[in-house]
């Protein structure tokens, strides 16, 4: 009995250590990252000041919990804004968010093949993903996908953002397109409904949404992620219950964003 109530306690000591909600102290952002902010981050630059300024303080605290190793490239100051940005705009709604489940983002220069990560060979087309197994706590990225989701502005991919929304679904355990720590109950299975409605249009031709969206439930979930990011406009105009279902798991509505107010994220 007595080691029972010795481990019992040893499980909440370590419980407590680990999801003890640690009051992270951020150093300030140093100017030069607080100006290619402003210059490549379009998402930043619709906030309000005060929105701008704890948008840096989140892309900091990430930043000194979690490791970036660059592998055969130089990992420079752009990169971490940018790996900072892709993981703070889809928590955005969620103030208290945090990547329990990553500690270091390998920084690959271009894609690389999916299950040796090798650099060279003919099917380098991965250009990130977030590991498991062994690879579990591991994000891997492409330095030049990583950089080209926010240098066009015109686009409606931003690989940063597509593997940070697959951490964010795989947050209840489970990768597949169903954000249930993120979505309230009661859009969970119109959620459902509406993504197989639109894969199967996607899968029709009918749809302006990348296909590769239309692999999997996880896929349409991180592809519709970073068109609802990177066009919330457009995406709105051509998708408004999709819209409206995102706004709901996301807890923001990036198009109205006017940089002109401080908009309080909603709690469910
Ligand atoms: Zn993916």
């Amino acid at each position: 009995m007595l080691a029972f109530i010795l481990i019992l306690i040893a499980i909440i000591v370590v419980a407590l250590l680990l999801f003890w909600p640690r009051s992270i102290k951020s150093k300030p952002m140093p100017v030069a990252w607080q100006q290619l902010l402003q210059q490549h981050v379009h998402f930043y630059r619709q906030l309000s000041v005060a929105d701008q300024q704890l948008f840096q303080k989140r892309v900091m605290i990430f930043l000194q919990y979690v490791h970036i190793h660059p592998v055969k490239t130089t990992l420079t100051d752009l990169d971490r804004v940018l790996i900072g940005s892709s993981a703070i705009i889809p928590i955005w709604g969620f103030p208290h968010w945090h990547y329990y489940n990553l500690q270091h983002i390998l920084l690959y220069p271009n894609a690389f093949e999916e299950n040796t990560f090798q650099l060279e060979g003919l099917n380098r087309d991965v250009l990130g993903m977030v590991g498991s197994g062994t690879l579990n706590q591991i994000m891997i990225l492409s330095q030049q996908a990583l950089r080209d989701g926010f240098m066009n502005e015109n686009t409606k991919s931003n690989t940063g953002i597509h593997e940070f929304v697959h951490l964010l679904d795989k947050a209840d355990g489970a990768t597949d397109g169903i954000p249930e720590s993120l979505l309230a109950k009661p859009y969970v299975l119109p959620w459902i409904q509406f993504m197989h409605q639109t894969i199967q249009e996607m899968q029709a031709g009918h749809s302006d949404i990348n296909i590769y969206g239309a692999t999997n439930q996880a896929e349409f979930l991180a592809v519709v992620s970073e068109y609802f990011f990177t066009q919330p406009q457009l995406f709105q105009q051509h998708h408004p219950q999709l819209y409206a279902l995102l706004q709901q798991i996301f807890h923001q509505d990036p198009a109205q964003a006017t940089g002109m107010a401080l908009r309080v994220p909603q709690w469910h």
